[in-house]
């Protein structure tokens, strides 16, 4: 299959292992961040880590946009899917991520709210369009790849006059969290000067392009490299970043050419800054408060907003205790340091977002390497 069994080849695999344990310097470490639990997934599944030298480490980002979603963003979305006559649409891997006391929309659905699971914002709108005496409420969560549905969503209901259809707007941005974790001295201070370089993030750049990573690399000297996620497109950013550091380059390079640009999406762009604006901050799982790193819809689209047509309650919202999730998304633990690992936490029994998602790095952990990480954490 064209542009997949070219970027699954063994010997092509074999022979960028051996660039890479030429080009890795044996006498100092590389740590390189994998912003997105895309690439976390990719590098387990394959076993990428087993293809590179002990001395090139990965180090798990938080670019997992149901793990970053905090207690209380879900908790508002179980309160609006439990009002009288809404139904609530969400993305799957949503409905079994636990909330405060572990309420999750899955449950809340078994008590009796119309929750339902849509593969796409045109799900959405159907539902809403046949059932005109109900509110129908989307949850839009993502980075910068999934607003442009949204925002197409929120345009297609205005032109045809859907009045009953609105977005309870999750939507986050990938640029100002990597500069959070450069920056915010409360995340872990010695976590900048510990990372070599970032693994950058490629579907989203299909839509932003690169460029938004410029300052990145020229602020704070840390190189990037969009970098795709099939198996190969990955043991070769990471060689890309290795020459990077060897020869003292700081830039920002695209390993994923066959679909990133520069620029990016154009058409996209324009469509997602029609409809959103900047939130001046928004709360993420592990990170904190991060300034003007996720989006609102704009005043015009008000009619469309669930957070201004409904209103939400106050509340003390809880993450899991003892659940590392947050420590997970900042880079600064790993899943066999969270003592809930296959105990307590499991696919099936869930304790926090990271196990649920497909790209929570504890759900990469469980699938791809579950005996060793629980016979590594039986010896500590
Ligand atoms: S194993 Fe479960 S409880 Fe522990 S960090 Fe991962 S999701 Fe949270």
């Amino acid at each position: 299959m064209k542009y997949v069994d070219e970027f699954r080849d063994r010997d092509l695999a074999r022979t960028l292992a051996a660039a890479i344990a030429a080009a890795a310097d044996p006498a100092r470490d590389y740590n390189f961040m994998e912003f997105c639990g895309g690439h976390t997934h990719a590098i387990f599944r394959y076993g990428v880590q087993d293809l590179v030298p002990a001395n090139v480490r990965f180090v798990h980002g938080p670019g997992c946009p149901v793990c970053i979603l905090p207690a209380r963003r879900l908790d508002d979305a179980i309160e609006l899917a439990e009002r009288h006559g809404v139904i609530l649409c969400s993305y799957g891997d949503m409905l079994r991520v636990p909330g405060t006391g572990r309420r999750s929309l899955l449950k809340a659905k078994a008590d009796g709210a119309d929750i339902r699971m849509v593969y796409s914002t045109l799900d959405a709108l159907d539902i809403a369009r046949a059932n005109p005496g109900r509110e129908v409420v989307f949850l839009g969560i993502g980075f910068e790849t999934t607003t442009p549905p949204s925002a197409a969503a929120i345009a297609q209901a205005q032109a045809e006059g859907i009045a009953n259809f609105s977005v309870f707007c999750n939507h986050v941005l990938t640029p100002p969290a990597i500069r959070h974790i450069l920056e915010a001295p409360e995340i872990d201070p010695s976590q900048a000067a510990r990372l070599d370089g970032f693994l950058g993030p490629s579907h989203v750049s299909t839509i932003i392009g690169s460029r938004p990573y410029e300052f990145l690399a020229a602020r704070y000297a840390k190189p990037v490299v969009i970098a795709g996620f099939e198996p190969l497109d990955v043991m070769q950013s990471v060689l890309m970043l290795i020459r990077q550091v060897n020869e003292g380059r700081v830039e920002v390079e695209n390993q994923y050419t066959r679909v990133v640009t520069r620029d990016g999406n154009a058409k996209a762009q324009e469509l997602v800054d029609g409809i959103f604006e900047l939130r001046p901050s928004f709360e993420w799982r592990g990170l904190g408060s991060v300034p003007d790193s996720a989006l609102a819809i704009r005043a015009e689209y008000a009619a469309f907003d669930a957070e201004k047509r409904f209103t939400l309650s106050e509340k003390r919202s809880r993450e899991t205790k003892s659940c590392e999730c947050p420590a997970i998304l900042r880079g600064v633990k790993k899943p066999k340091d969270c003592k809930l690992f296959g105990k307590a936490c499991t696919p099936e029994t869930p304790m926090g977002a990271c196990m649920v998602s497909s790209e929570g790095a504890c759900a990469a952990y469980w699938t791809y390497r579950r005996m060793e990480t629980l016979a590594e954490m039986a010896a500590e």
